[in-house]
């Protein structure tokens, strides 16, 4: 890993600036992505970026930037972007400033103040470096400046093809991944959550632990393809599945949900008959995990904790257990109260509802063995 401290002058930045919208805003005679494709916007308002110009033309020191080394003659700016930005755009004449009670845009600026902004210099740090010491180093670097989120951090490493592509479907406010999934899953695609997510998903699907692996491997390729398939068909298996829509519906980890039971056979109608019942029964308490509940059901013997289901309050717990006079009725041991635990005689999997008449006690050892759990 290296760092190399550099001091470059405004007009140096300022050469060839170009704010492409979209497709970035570029510097330094090209060679400076200040806002790589399809990243977060500009959130400076306009007294935060006048600062920034009172700052320079004082010959004060802002604090120090970082660049990336994206390749032998390309750099990203990793932090510094949004002053570097308030600068750009005070030179493209996009907001005034006060000197004198009075608002100056660049043009009208007296020369001397003219020639303070262009000559003044920037001190940035240069980092270069295996992708892992990178994202190392800028995790420490973030805790004291431009707060990145950890898909952020990681986009400011493995740059490529791949990312912008990925970018493209990811990584914008109506992208189409937050249009297809808005409904399903939560996360801000400006601050690349909706990327996140994703990855994470089609990570687990492959077998790959971390996202910065899955990166590595791909973001040489000409596009992201793969991942945006992967999101797609994890949205259509849910719509498929549960072809009615609840509100409780977003927010899940649907994509985890994908991972583990595509391979599975449901019903759709019978599934949506379930999901209304299941809202209806009081003794579901987390109605959140009525989808994953349905899902696994068949498969899992616990699969009833999903829900939270409403347990025997004492009350009738006492009752069950001055009616069977401390008896547990599976072994025909006496036990005292607080060694029972309360059951439902006819299960709730079974239709059997969380009411005095369906209680019973039974003794620890023999509710750990029954066999329909819940
Ligand atoms: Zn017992």
């Amino acid at each position: 890993m290296k760092i190399e401290p550099k001091q470059i002058k405004i007009r140096e930045v300022f050469d060839g600036y170009a704010d492409q919208g979209d497709d970035g805003v570029f510097a330094y005679g090209g060679r400076l992505a200040i806002r790589p494709p399809y990243q977060r916007e500009f959130v400076y308002d306009n007294d935060q970026a006048e600062s920034v110009i009172q700052t320079v033309l004082k010959g004060f020191p802002l604090n120090v930037m970082y660049w990336v080394k994206a390749s032998p003659d390309s750099y990203e700016v990793l932090d510094g972007q949004q002053r570097t930005l308030s600068v750009m755009q005070y030179l493209k004449h996009q907001y005034p400033i006060t000197l004198d009670g009075k608002k100056y845009y660049w043009d009208a600026l007296p020369d001397d103040s003219y020639d303070a902004i262009m000559n003044y210099e920037f001190m940035v740090y240069i980092c270069e470096g295996k992708e892992s010491e990178k994202l190392e180093w800028f995790r420490v670097v973030n805790i004291a400046g431009a707060k990145l989120t950890e898909q952020e951090l990681r986009n400011s490493v493995y740059t490529g093809a791949w990312l912008s592509d990925a970018k493209r479907y990811f990584s914008k406010r109506n992208c189409a991944a937050k249009l297809l999934s808005d409904k399903y899953i939560t996360g801000d695609p400006n601050r690349q959550e909706l990327l996140e997510k994703a990855l994470r998903g089609i990570c687990e699907y492959q077998g790959i632990s971390e996202i910065t692996e899955y990166m590595a491997r791909y973001k040489s390729d000409a596009d992201a393809d793969e991942l945006w398939q992967y999101f797609q068909d994890v949205i259509h298996w849910v719509e498929k599945i549960f072809p009615k829509y609840f509100l409780d519906m977003k927010g899940l980890d649907w994509c985890h949900l994908y991972n583990e039971y595509h391979n599975f056979a449901y019903n759709s109608s019978v599934m949506a008959a379930e999901v209304k019942r299941l809202h209806e029964d009081e003794d579901v308490q987390k109605p959140k995990g009525i989808y994953e509940f349905l899902l696994c059901r068949d498969t899992d013997p616990f699969a009833g904790r999903l829900l939270n289901l409403r347990a025997f309050d004492k009350r009738d717990k006492l009752a069950a257990y001055s009616r069977q006079n401390g008896i547990c009725p599976i072994c025909g041991e006496h036990f005292a109260f607080e060694e029972m635990e309360g059951d439902h005689i006819k299960p709730w999997s079974k239709g059997g509802q969380t009411t005095p008449d369906n209680c019973q006690m039974l003794c620890k050892a023999c509710n750990g063995k029954k066999s329909d759990k819940y």
